[in-house]
């Protein structure tokens, strides 16, 4: 298997919960090493841009919305089979769906406010870590 790194994003209901140290800590637990994470507050064009590849989605508008109403805490994850593993801790979209004991299933209210955000393939997620960490 090959070592990825992929993004992943604490959303505001997460920032909000106080659990970004839980939440990394499942990262950890799973065997991915944090090689990168800063604090921010996106602004609209920030987060309109990161979330282009949705802007024809109905649910476009308020899902930029959201994700500028509070700080979030972006971070880059590195360890084999990072995409997947990262997608498998989080759970599915829609917190009502995920899996017992995924992130979503445990910390997200809703479908907007579900908590984490991470890439969703090995390509996106070099472009989301570039987006965010012009270094790596
Ligand atoms: P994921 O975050 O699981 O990769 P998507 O990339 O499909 O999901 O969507 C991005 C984000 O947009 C989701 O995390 C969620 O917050 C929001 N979203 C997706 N689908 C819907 C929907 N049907 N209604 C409201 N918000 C949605
Ligand atoms: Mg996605």
């Amino acid at each position: 298997m090959a070592i990825e790194r992929t993004l992943s994003i604490i959303k505001p209901d997460g920032v909000a919960k106080n659990v970004i140290g839980k939440i990394l800590t499942r990262f950890e637990d799973a065997g991915l090493k944090i090689v990168a994470g800063r604090m921010m507050k996106l602004d609209e064009s920030l987060a309109g841009s990161f979330y282009e590849v949705h802007k024809e989605r109905p649910f476009y508008k308020d899902l930029v919305a959201y994700m500028v109403s509070g700080p979030v805490f972006v971070s880059v994850l590195e360890g084999e089979n990072a995409v997947l593993k990262n997608r498998e801790l989080m759970g599915a979209t829609d917190p009502k769906e995920a899996a017992p004991g995924t992130i979503r299933a445990d910390f997200a209210d809703s479908i907007d406010a579900n908590t984490v955000h991470g890439s969703d393939s090995l390509e996106n997620a070099k472009k989301e870590i570039t987006f965010f960490f012009s270094d790596l």
